[in-house]
């Protein structure tokens, strides 16, 4: 079974502006993938459109088998996302906001905390759960933005950037949390501009320019050649 299968997929935006020009790729269950390009590339509207947060304007996307044109429910719940920016209510205790996210989901209250528990534990983040997310430090928000995203139990983890503007201590220990998740079976599909963080982590990567897709390979083949 294939995580992400994407054939030819094509998105314009309303202004005119072709951010991907028919890319296909095919990202195998249990893989750790990077999506690698420059800025401008298409990687943002790629997991754009996997997460259903942008719309394609032609093409196939099927996560986990199910197609977002006739199983989009299904195919969101296979997905949790990390997004570049922090996007949290500033305002609300981190434990609240993940119990909200389990509520997107239709988990019920119970399930919820004990859920909320074992994500705000396996983030290092179970000490800050009482806080306003605004007090936290940099590190500690991208935490809690993958805590959030493994509330529902995703098959497959999408993070855009997971380090920019990272220190490379923070970014080391992120590796190691997300090399450690991958072990445990989360497909795991990031984006970087970093080549390095790609070589550390990913088994297979795609590289993406002017929306399209310029190689699609494994990271051992593509390192023997440079
Ligand atoms: P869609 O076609 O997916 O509905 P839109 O064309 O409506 O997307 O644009 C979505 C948002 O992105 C708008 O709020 C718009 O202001 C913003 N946007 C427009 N152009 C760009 C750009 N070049 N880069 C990033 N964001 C942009
Ligand atoms: P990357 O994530 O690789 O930096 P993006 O997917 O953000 O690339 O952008 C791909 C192209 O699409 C760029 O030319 C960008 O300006 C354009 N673009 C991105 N978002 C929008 C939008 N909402 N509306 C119009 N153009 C956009």
């Amino acid at each position: 079974l294939n995580a992400i299968e994407i054939k030819n997929l094509i998105k314009i935006y309303k202004d005119g502006n072709t951010a991907l020009k028919g890319i296909s790729l095919t990202v195998k269950q249990g893989d750790f993938y990077a999506l690698l390009g420059p800025n401008g590339a298409g990687k943002s509207t790629t997991i754009g459109i996997l997460s259903s947060l942008v719309n394609k304007t032609s093409g196939e996307v099927k996560i986990f088998g199910d197609d977002i044109d006739t199983h989009l429910e299904d195919a969101k719940r296979h997905i949790g996302l990390v997004p570049q920016e922090f996007n949290f209510n500033q305002f609300e205790a981190v434990e609240q906001i993940l119990v909200n996210q389990a509520g997107y989901y239709g988990l019920p209250r119970k399930e919820a905390w004990q859920r909320a528990e074992i994500c705000l534990k396996q983030l290092d983040l179970w000490d800050k759960r009482k806080q306003q997310s605004r007090t936290l430090s940099g590190g500690m928000k991208r935490r809690l933005m993958i805590a959030r995203a493994l509330m529902h139990q995703p098959k497959l983890l999408i993070l855009d950037e997971p380090t920019a503007g990272v220190d490379i201590e923070l970014r080391r220990s992120m590796w190691v949390f997300l090399q450690q998740l991958n072990k445990e079976g989360i497909t795991i599909v990031l984006t970087t501009h970093y080549l390095e963080e790609a070589e550390t982590l990913c088994r297979n990567i795609g590289i993406i320019n002017q929306g399209e897709l310029i190689e699609n390979t494994s990271m051992k083949s593509l390192l023997a050649r440079i």
